[in-house]
């Protein structure tokens, strides 16, 4: 049981300046971003060690759909290195840090950690018997 996400302090500025980017944007330009982290878990931890923004080929800002090709090169990368694909992450232009009801969905068929960027922040979730749970994120400084 997964129970704490552990996010590297460059990897937490990294998800904010995507996000705050995308704040100062106009609003017809505003799209969801995305991508995965990389790492390997240790006793219910995530250790987190790097992060892959990967195209939203959906070009919505209330949706994402990952680019297939640069999702595979992610998981090659991740292979080479020895570690995992270990969570998925977007950001929500639009509104707080909670999975959207088309995200509910998705979360469904994707057994891993989704890390959302909202206006209130960074937050993890992970899909579990029917319901989702909140796993705290913890930076590592
Ligand atoms: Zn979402």
């Amino acid at each position: 049981m997964i129970m704490k996400l552990i996010l590297p302090k460059e990897i937490e500025d990294f998800i904010k300046n995507l996000y705050s980017h995308n704040s100062s944007k106009r609003l017809k330009e505003l799209k969801e971003r995305c991508g995965v982290l990389i790492g390997f878990i240790k006793k219910g931890e995530i250790i987190v060690r790097e992060i892959v923004e990967i195209k939203n080929v959906a070009d919505s800002p209330i949706l994402f759909k990952m680019d297939p090709r640069e999702l595979y090169n992610a998981w090659m990368k991740a292979e080479k290195s020895g570690m995992d694909i270990v969570a998925i992450f977007h950001t929500h232009p639009f509104g707080i840090a909670y999975p959207s009801k088309y995200d509910i969905d998705c979360m469904k068929y994707v057994n891993l950690p989704w890390i959302i960027i909202g206006s209130d922040g960074i937050k993890a979730y992970l899909y579990k018997n029917g319901k989702i749970i909140e796993i705290e994120v913890e930076i590592l400084n």
